[in-house]
């Protein structure tokens, strides 16, 4: 990193995709001058990054939020992290792939882009899709309670 800085000189650090989408949201697009931003991302899981008053929050230790294990639907599917129905297993690439694969809508190696392709004529693409999105979206309001903001920025990374 020391190299990075010297040879270019910029000021460079490494950082988590959902901090860095953040900050870069906060400082540079559409969410620059607001006091709290929070921003998730949606690729295969589901990132959050928060900065306040200009400053990235961070967990413990230096950890990121793990807000993508964030429970939205108790009878949900099981997630890795040993909780059912996080927006994780609900809504990233990874399960809306495995969902889609699970009911036939894509054979394997499909992706997320083909299962949101086949919404208009295929209802359980529209489904899979509308479940993610319910998820994305009880997430959103979870972050903007708690973080007492007004607005959510949210970005894809892999969709
Ligand atoms: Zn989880």
């Amino acid at each position: 990193m020391s190299a990075l800085r010297s040879s270019a000189d910029i000021e460079a650090l490494v950082e988590n995709d959902a901090n860095a989408a953040a900050l870069g949201e906060a400082r540079f697009g559409a969410a620059r001058d607001r006091a709290v931003v929070v921003c998730i991302t949606v690729g295969t899981g589901i990132g959050v990054g928060v900065v306040r008053d200009g400053i990235l929050v961070h967990g413990a230790h230096g950890t990121h939020p793990e807000a993508g294990h964030v429970v939205v639907d108790p009878d949900g599917p099981l997630c890795y992290c040993g909780a059912h129905g996080c927006v994780e297993v609900l809504a990233s690439a990874t399960a809306v792939v495995t969902a889609a694969t699970a009911a036939g809508v894509i054979g394997a190696g499909g992706t997320a882009k083909q299962v949101h392709d086949a919404t208009g004529a295929d209802p359980r693409a529209a489904a899979i899709v509308a479940r993610a999105h319910n998820a994305l979206a009880a997430l959103a309001r979870t972050l903007v309670a708690v973080h007492a903001g007004r607005s959510v920025d949210a970005g894809a990374a892999v969709f």
